[in-house]
């Protein structure tokens, strides 16, 4: 079987991903496009060699019979609409970050897939999907570690462009974390607080970076972690969780290490989109496996972009207030209770 794709966004990573499902991954194809700017969408379809009908807007994307599976790649404002309208048509939707840009957005997606009553949504969490992620969880979920106590992470970019805002150390960076890290430790988040050290000279006048970001869950878990978007040296992503009987460490991404007047050393990427290129194609290819062999998709759900959309919503407000704040999640529905748990082989 093949999942025939509609793509909504023909932007940087709407395209990273035609190209990854026409070139690199099994079982699909992009069928249709569309983008708010037309000739975006037009140049898509020439630079892959697409054979795709390019649609006007997301409405009618969606209403091809020809596309089983829509993927949202449009700006994070616009996802909302073009997700709602997929599950409408019944198509299954890979939907990148964010599911929506508020959490009652989410909620409405949440209530229209309950609705539809079978999982048709996955969300671009693609970190769950990360080799080094799914070593750190397996020896989370066999107790190698024991019971983890606390985990410690750093989130650095070298540099940000100026139309990078406070807000966006939390909604587009940090949200990452958000994600990936109750996934790690299946537990909720109660609390958030944000606090802004010395502020680094290399940021905007308008920008708070670094941030350091207390996450505290149900269980007791305190989890630090730091973005500091424009730390100049490269792209570095750290968790450390530590345990009750030992810590483990998310691996470091490496090149090959040298020896050279009288130094030793590796690399650090400069680039983000290297750093999780497996992830992505992995997310990619389960979402159409899984779709394949049982008929629903397997990774982050709709709670999961629920979930992310409140914690994030928390940590702005902390900003603001410079207050710990409560993470008041909905009771999970029991539709999202035996969500299997995505990423078995690495
Ligand atoms: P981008 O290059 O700016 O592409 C966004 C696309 O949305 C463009 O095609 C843009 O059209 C279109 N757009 C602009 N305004 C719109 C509107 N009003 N309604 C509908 N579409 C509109 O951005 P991107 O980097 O591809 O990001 C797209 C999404 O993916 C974002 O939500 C982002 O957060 C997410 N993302 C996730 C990851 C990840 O690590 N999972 C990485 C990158 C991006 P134009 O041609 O007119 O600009």
């Amino acid at each position: 079987m093949t999942l025939k794709f509609g793509v909504i966004g023909t932007g940087a990573i709407g395209r990273e991903h035609i190209k990854r499902i026409t070139n690199n991954l099994s079982g699909g194809k992009i069928v249709a496009v569309t983008d708010v700017n037309q000739e975006s969408a037009k140049s898509a379809v020439e630079e892959y060699g697409l054979d795709a009908v390019i649609y006007p807007d997301d409405k009618t994307l969606v209403a091809d019979a020809n596309v089983d599976a829509v993927l949202v790649t449009s700006w994070g404002p616009a996802h909302e609409q073009s997700v709602l309208a997929a599950i409408e048509a019944g198509k299954y939707v890979f939907c990148e970050k964010p599911l929506s840009t508020t959490a009652e957005g989410c909620m409405r997606i949440v209530e229209a897939e309950m609705k539809h009553g079978k999982r048709l949504v996955q969300v671009g969490f693609m970190r769950r999907y990360d080799s080094g992620y799914v070593q750190l969880k397996e020896a989370i979920d066999s107790n190698y570690i024991g019971e983890p106590l606390m985990i410690r992470c750093v989130h650095r970019n070298p540099e940000v462009g100026d139309n990078y805002t406070t807000d966006m150390a939390i909604n587009d960076t940090l949200i990452h974390e958000i994600d990936v890290l109750h996934w790690l430790i299946n537990d909720d988040y109660k609390s958030v607080q944000v606090a802004f050290p010395k502020k680094t000279q290399r940021a905007a006048a308008h920008l708070q970076d670094p941030q350091l970001i207390t996450l505290e869950t149900n269980s007791g878990i305190i989890i630090t972690a730091e973005v500091f978007v424009n730390c100049k040296y490269g792209y570095d992503i750290q968790c450390e969780v530590i345990g009750e009987d030992g810590v483990a460490y998310l691996p470091e991404f490496s090149g090959i290490a040298t020896r050279k007047a009288a130094q030793f050393g590796t690399s650090i990427l400069m680039d983000w989109k290297q750093r999780f290129i497996d992830a992505y194609d992995k997310e990619l290819q389960d979402f159409m496996d899984s779709i394949k062999n049982t008929g629903e998709p397997n990774g982050p759900t709709s709670w999961d972009g629920y979930i992310a959309a409140v914690t994030a919503d928390a940590c702005v407000k902390s900003q603001q207030t410079g207050e710990k704040e409560p993470v008041a999640l909905a009771e999970k529905p029991a539709f999202y209770k035996n969500e299997k748990e995505a990423v078995k082989t690495v």
